[in-house]
């Protein structure tokens, strides 16, 4: 256990402090980029040598000089995204990849890129049609105009060979944190809500192989636990970012267990592999983004599928109940509510709906409905 505890410390650490993380990576002489949400292909930054640096907005985060940019009603992580390259804590990165997957990010990425000229700008349009053949090829044509300036910045060029590499310690690294997903719902007596989300998100923070071997520690010692009986409630999230440590202190203190999710700075991130060992690692990169589904922010031709998808995860994981976190100001998430409301009230599964935005220090309102929650579930 106390091994356990040792490496949770040590997650807890780097998921509390990236920008000392990010110091110590320059200070060993490494360069970092800064990938914002969603959907960078990280892997085309590890080939080329560097530290991808995962930038999710800052949970607690206050905005001040990104008034100036942007209209009250635009989501905290795109305003602390600018904030934080207004105010310095980005100026160690080499350069920062602006996906523009929605009508936040899309006047975000100009904002940033007019705002913060000193930190070289890489634009990433994906396209709407993802999986017919042109889908594939305009992401591929796009990873290949980052792939350019990442060599640039380098000064490494970007061969099939490292980037196969690349693409093994990816999938090695997806393939840990599901199994630690996993794990984390079979044993919450040892990961509770808190420990869970630091493990997860000091990933955007780390090399992947760094990482990877960490974790493939705490799970072998988590595996090798005995499973006791769960004497509180197991949930599945939905949403964005969850990982406010007071927020999920109220899910500990309530004993509601975080057994899978579907959170986007969590399974979603990680749910699809690349294939790999190819004579086209970038096309397979596409392909992987062709790959995604049941996520608001992608194109659905075949209607909305995410309902059903979260329902299966209820049942598979064996939860009691769903909270969904609303991102404020999110409109997709936001538009995607009634009908993740329609599907899991047709499959008679209990939710709860809790609006939380970055800036959140006091979670009073959070804490009465997850309670109330918990008290339902240990009703049904
Ligand atoms: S939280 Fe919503 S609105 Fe903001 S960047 Fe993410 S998807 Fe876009």
């Amino acid at each position: 256990m106390s091994n356990i505890q040792t490496l949770l410390s040590a997650f807890d650490a780097i998921a509390k402090n990236p920008k000392k993380q990010l110091d110590d990576y320059i200070s060993q002489g490494k360069k970092a980029i800064g990938c914002f949400p969603y959907y960078v292909p990280e892997e085309l930054v590890y080939a080329s040598g560097m530290v991808p640096f995962g930038v999710w907005g800052k949970t607690g985060g206050k905005i001040n000089l990104a008034k100036e940019y942007f209209a009250a009603f635009y989501c905290t992580i795109a305003q602390l995204n600018l904030e934080m390259g207004l105010d310095g804590t980005l100026d160690g990165l080499s350069g920062v990849i602006a996906p523009s997957i929605c009508d936040t990010l899309r006047p975000f990425t100009q904002n940033f890129r007019v705002a913060c000229p000193d930190i070289p700008f890489m634009f990433l349009a994906h396209p709407q049609n993802r999986k017919k053949e042109y889908g594939v090829k305009f992401t591929e044509q796009q990873y290949n105009k980052i792939k350019i300036k990442l060599e640039e910045i380098s000064g490494i060029k970007i061969t099939n060979d490292n980037l196969n590499e690349a693409i093994k310690i990816y999938n090695e690294n997806r393939k840990a944190r599901r199994r630690f997903i996993e794990l984390a719902g079979q044993y919450p007596h040892i990961i509770t809500a808190t420990s869970r989300s630091v493990v997860l998100k000091s990933a955007f923070f780390m090399l992947k192989d760094e990482h990877t071997k960490m974790l493939n520690e705490l799970n072998g010692l988590i595996e090798a636990s005995p499973i006791e009986p769960w004497k509180g409630k197991k949930v599945v999230t939905s949403g964005i970012v969850l990982d406010s440590p007071s927020l999920l202190k109220i899910f500990d203190d309530n004993q509601l267990a975080i057994v899978a999710d579907d959170m986007a700075h969590e399974s979603r991130a990680i749910r699809v592999d690349v294939q790999e060992n190819t004579n086209h690692p970038m096309q397979a990169l596409a392909e992987q983004f062709g790959n995604q589904d049941y996520d608001t922010l992608l194109y659905d031709p075949e209607l909305n599928k995410r309902p059903g998808y979260l329902v299966e995860k209820v049942k598979k994981s064996q939860a009691d109940g769903v909270v969904i976190m609303i991102m404020q100001f999110c409109d997709p998430e936001e538009i995607e509510f009634p009908s993740l409301k329609k599907g899991l009230e047709e499959a008679g599964i209990p939710y709860i709906k809790i609006g939380m935005d970055q800036q959140m220090t006091n979670f009073g309102q959070a804490q009465t409905s997850l309670q109330a929650f918990a008290d339902v579930l240990s009703t049904l």
